[in-house]
């Protein structure tokens, strides 16, 4: 889909391929304040030369250097005919009569010269299909004229927050009742993978408001629920997407936390169900959603991410299912190291304020010391 080229593509991919219409550089250049000379005139890196011109960036040159000359040249100016390096400015000194005076070693031919083309042909493909658009991307796009070009669009992720107990964060609990952290959290992780979220509010755990807000949610390229997957009374929603022709791919991941989580098809439609429990649900969410998403939107990469660290305490656990630990990941000079954040369970999302990595456990009873070499799953990119 053609976009004009605007920061606000960043991080998304390209979907052709972008061709050169220039040589870059356009013309031998400058890359030095200085002068412009014949090599061959200085076999000694000492000279004393007349200046020719002088020639600054955007002009071009009028005059040939001849033997005895140098043009007196700033950087990104076009190099003159005749001359075939530059001295810097710094190994000079002005002489008598408008002339200079170098004192250099003796220059190579080329010397702070960078040749027309150099750096891409015209004619080129310089970026290709399944590029990420990062700073660098749109500069040369710039470069090569630019102006509009084709990306994979941003895929829409529907959230449907479920459950009688949830209420709006403007609301005062009653008791029984508790605040909807996940809608806004859901929506900051799919901004932050890259999509669109589009929001759908709270259903309450009845078959007939589920079947309509799901319904709708099923426009979307993936939809997101939280809540109501798991095998209480009112779970309702595994049966409303059965209901509604979602094919179920899997559901309950031996994992913890996370377990009820759920995934499903429908048509082009991706349907994620998230355990309500918030710590649950932001796992799942990085573990599964955020690659689908990376996938959609064309990443050669999708993730999830995992790098290896050592632990930077000991640590005793003990747990009946792969756990993912929320920890505080850094680099460390010589690599990363990790500390699990102290954590009380699947509804304590204020741990993962503390946090910004998950740390990997196997199931078994563990005393790892520290030091130990561990796997850690990354979630925040600037950490
Ligand atoms: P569920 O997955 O529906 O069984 O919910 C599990 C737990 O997560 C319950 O204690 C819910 O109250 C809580 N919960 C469900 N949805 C949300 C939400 N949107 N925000 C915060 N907590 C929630
Ligand atoms: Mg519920």
């Amino acid at each position: 889909m053609p976009a004009p080229i605007s920061h606000e593509l960043l991080g998304q991919v390209l979907a052709e391929d972008i061709v050169s219409d220039i040589d870059m550089p356009p013309f031998d250049k400058s890359l030095m304040d200085g002068f412009a000379v014949r090599s061959a005139d200085l076999p000694e890196g000492k000279a004393v030369l007349a200046v020719a011109e002088e020639v600054t960036a955007g002009q071009t040159p009028k005059r040939q250097v001849q033997p005895g000359q140098a043009t007196k040249i700033m950087t990104g100016a076009p190099i003159p005919a005749g001359a075939d390096a530059v001295v810097m400015i710094e190994r000079s000194k002005p002489g008598t009569n408008g002339r200079v005076e170098i004192d250099d070693r003796p220059p190579r031919p080329g010397q702070n010269v960078m040749p027309r083309g150099r750096e891409m042909r015209k004619g080129e493909v310089v970026l290709s299909a399944g590029t990420e658009l990062r700073p660098q991307e749109f500069g040369t796009l710039a470069a090569v004229g630019k102006t509009t070009i084709a990306v994979i669009p941003r895929p829409r992720v529907a959230i449907l927050c479920t459950g009688d107990e949830i209420v709006d964060a403007s609301q005062q609990p009653k008791p029984g009742q508790i605040r909807n952290g996940n809608g806004p959290m859901l929506q900051a992780q799919v901004a932050r993978a890259g999509a669109i979220p589009q929001y759908l509010g709270i259903a309450r755990d009845r078959v007939e408001e589920l079947r309509t807000r799901i319904k709708e949610g099923l426009q979307s390229d993936l939809l997101v629920l939280s809540g109501g997957v798991s095998a209480g009374k009112l779970d309702l929603v595994p049966g409303v997407l059965q209901e509604l022709s979602v094919q179920a791919h899997f559901h309950k991941v031996e994992m913890k936390p996370g377990k009820p989580v759920f995934f499903g098809t429908q048509e082009r439609t991706l349907v994620f169900g998230l355990p309500g429990n918030p710590v649950s649900a932001l796992a799942c969410f990085e573990l599964f959603v955020r690659p689908a998403i990376r996938q959609l939107a064309g990443h050669a990469k999708s993730g999830p991410f995992f790098v290896e660290a050592t632990l930077a305490e000991d640590f005793v656990y003990k747990t009946d299912r792969p756990t993912y630990y929320p920890s505080w990941l850094e680099w460390e000079g010589k690599g990363y190291q990790v500390r699990p954040v102290p954590w009380f369970g699947s509804p304590d999302l204020r741990a993962l304020t503390r946090a910004n990595a998950f740390l990997f456990v196997a199931t078994g009873e563990h005393q790892l010391p520290a030091g130990q070499l561990v796997t850690v799953m990354k979630t925040d990119d600037e950490s």
